[in-house]
């Protein structure tokens, strides 16, 4: 097969097939390459290689056929030009925004950021002399206002976690291209399936394969999508020198997960919007946020640039911290973790968990609430997430009566 007539499939085939290599055996199932490195056929090629004059691999740092196989099939799903894997989603994350960075330079993000990436904006790039201005991603002025000359890149997710709120990327492209900066956006919470930020105007998307593309609780994986320009200018040399790389065969266990990755999403969203609309029914749930809901503060925004709504619901109980321990406590199917994307379904309570280390006023800031509970919604049967959720919210009512 070539590449132009892959090019052409719906990402529907392609997370099946995509960036297939057969090796002469012929094998049905991607095959699983476990090799540090590669023999030459002669001293003039191993010359050649590193001279790149011919095409192969010299060393799994650099490049290895599994994980290739893995990167030629995220690009192809999300319709970018190339694709580099990574160790973890922090790795993806750290190589996009590093690669591209000088001291000197000045970053604007988005404040609700998951807890790594901010630390990654706020702590870690200034140590190095690379400033970064934090604002209100739902704010276009802001994102505007924060422009100085020396601004390189502009980092945002949508939606957000743990609170789902939508960042408009297309007039955030714009801004940050009319200032000649870039645009990287972290697709985790809207998958790949329901959210294209490449079309939208994004420059760089990255991803943590961790999230729905295993979305089975096997293994850490990231993954960056970009242009041939960005790679062959910033990326490939940082990750080559640095060492991010994805070991093989966590690159196979995610081509496995890609296979499914349309269908695990579809169903979880259509258990998602089910789960949201039960919730907003039940008289200890004081607000319910769901991407897919048309209530949704910016549902305007979703519709231009969401296929669908999320895997993911928030919702707040009444009587803050006791009433969301009640109910996670008195779960029986969905298991308290702070892991999403899940097969099996898995609440959290950021104030305590995911976003412990921010200030109350930052939480405050984001509406992290104490009985904000997140929910990442599996692959159950959706009625019996519902009865499980219920009779949890039952039971902590109970509770916080009798107190
Ligand atoms: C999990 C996550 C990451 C980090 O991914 P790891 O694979 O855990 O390193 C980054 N961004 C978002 C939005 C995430 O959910």
């Amino acid at each position: 097969m070539t590449a132009d007539t892959s090019r052409r499939w719906h990402p529907d085939t392609a997370l099946v097939h995509g960036g297939t290599l057969r090796s002469p055996f012929g094998e049905t199932s991607e095959a699983l390459f476990l090799t540090q490195g590669y023999v030459y056929e002669s001293a003039e090629q191993a010359e050649a290689r590193f001279l790149n004059l011919e095409p192969g691999y010299q060393y799994s740092r650099f490049s290895n056929p599994t994980v290739t196989m893995f990167e030629e099939r995220m690009a192809l799903m999300e319709g970018a030009e190339v694709a580099r894997a990574t160790a973890t989603g922090m790795a993806a994350v750290t190589a996009a925004m590093l690669s591209q960075l000088s001291a000197g330079d000045h970053v604007v993000a988005a404040k609700a950021l998951f807890g790594s990436c901010r630390y990654i904006v706020e702590d870690l790039c200034p140590r190095f002399g690379i400033a970064c201005t934090l604002v209100d991603g739902r704010d276009l002025a802001a994102w505007k206002a924060a422009v100085r000359p020396q601004t390189k890149v502009f980092f945002l997710e949508s939606p957000t976690n743990p609170t789902l709120e939508v960042v408009d990327i297309e007039a955030v492209a714009e801004i940050a291209h009319a200032a000649g900066a870039r645009l990287v956006v972290d697709n985790v919470f809207a998958t790949p399936i329901w959210q294209k930020p490449l079309t939208l105007g994004a420059d760089v998307v990255v991803y943590s394969a961790t999230k729905h593309i295993d979305g089975q609780g096997r293994c850490l994986g990231g993954v960056v999508l970009c242009s041939k320009e960005f790679l062959d200018k910033h990326l490939q040399v940082f990750i080559r020198q640095t060492g991010p790389s994805l070991s093989p065969f966590n690159a196979w266990v995610l081509l496995k997960g890609l296979e499914t990755l349309s269908l695990r999403v579809e169903r979880q969203t259509t258990s998602a919007g089910a789960v949201a609309a039960a919730l907003k029914t039940h008289p200890l749930v004081t607000r319910v946020i769901y991407p897919g809901d048309p209530d949704h503060p910016q549902a305007d925004i979703i519709a231009r640039q969401m296929a669908r709504g999320s895997t993911m619901v928030a919702f707040e109980v009444a009587g803050c911290k006791a009433a969301a321990f009640a109910t996670a406590n008195a779960l029986e199917i969905i298991r308290i973790s702070n892991n999403l994307g899940d097969a099996k379904s898995l609440i959290t309570h950021p104030t305590t968990t995911t976003h412990q280390r921010l200030t109350e006023d930052a939480r405050q800031e984001l509406g992290i609430n104490p009985g904000l509970l997140r929910l990442s919604v599996g692959l159950e049967y959706p009625d019996d997430l519902v009865a499980d959720l219920t009779q949890a919210l039952d039971r902590a009512a109970a509770r916080i009566a009798a107190e």
